[in-house]
């Protein structure tokens, strides 16, 4: 079944058309790879899917509810959460914090004088799942770059997303650490979490996500199992076209 719909969804900017009448599905529990060349439309559709953008026409739809109206925190409380390219974290407060914050606000919580233990728990839990449990006291601004990518992770998944967008979660990771976050995704895909990952690394991308959309010039160029998307001539053309 499908967990989110997008249908002939169009974004311009100016004179550009970033994303030109994009259609696919994610399939609940898949780990989806979304790739393409440079400019090719990724991160725009990922900002239409988050709610950080509005279509210009199309629809998206979790679980079949209409999201691409919703404003982003609407969003995010419907289960959906993500990453961005650049991290984003508060560099003053500590790295328990910086996912505590992201901890769904209830009216209820605005009762309460302080931050409730059970989400300083979960919050250590998922620090913990991505090794950072150590320096949970920390200033999250001293941390490494590396390090801040699985604190994001963590943050991301504060909210118990159904579904988790990454924006190139290999992005400027080292060989070691980059096995750690590929098998902190698998855990958390175990665990039930869709994911849709945008990455440039292939390696990562064939190993790790099944199936594959790939888009080039603002549309959709292929979709499917990695195994066809792998000796799809067209997929081919793209990478080398850019190049
Ligand atoms: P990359 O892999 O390099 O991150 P991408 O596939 O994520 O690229 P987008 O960032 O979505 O591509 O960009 C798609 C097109 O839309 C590009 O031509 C880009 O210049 C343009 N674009 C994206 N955002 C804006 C914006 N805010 N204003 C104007 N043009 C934009």
């Amino acid at each position: 079944m499908a967990l989110l719909e997008v249908t002939d969804v169009t974004r311009r900017f100016g004179g550009i058309t970033a994303v030109d009448r994009c259609s696919f599905a994610i399939r609940e529990g898949s780990l989806t790879g979304l790739i393409g060349p440079n400019g090719a439309g990724k991160t725009t559709m990922f900002n239409l899917i988050a709610g950080a953008l509005r279509p210009d026409s199309g629809e998206i739809r979790l679980e079949g509810r209409r999201l691409d109206r919703l404003r982003p925190h609407r969003i995010a409380r419907l289960g959906l959460s993500r990453t961005f390219q650049l991290t984003r974290e508060l560099a003053d407060l500590t790295v328990l914090e910086n996912v505590v914050v992201h901890a769904p606000v209830r009216v209820i919580d605005l009762l309460r004088p302080s931050i409730g233990d059970a989400e300083r728990a979960r919050a250590m839990e998922l620090l913990t799942l991505v090794g950072l449990a150590a320096m949970a006291d920390a200033p999250a601004g001293g941390l490494s770059y590396g390090q801040k990518k699985l604190l994001e992770l963590a943050a991301a998944l504060m909210p118990a997303p159904r579904l988790l967008l990454l924006d190139e979660p290999a992005a400027g990771v080292n060989p070691a650490l980059l096995d750690a976050i590929v098998g902190y995704i698998e855990r958390v895909h175990r665990s039930g979490v869709t994911f849709l990952i945008v990455e440039h690394n292939m390696d990562l991308v064939m190993s790790l996500c099944d199936p594959i959309i790939v888009m080039a010039h603002g549309t959709v160029l292929a979709q499917g199992p990695r195994d066809a998307i792998q000796r799809d001539r067209r997929v081919l053309d793209a990478y080398l076209g850019a190049a």
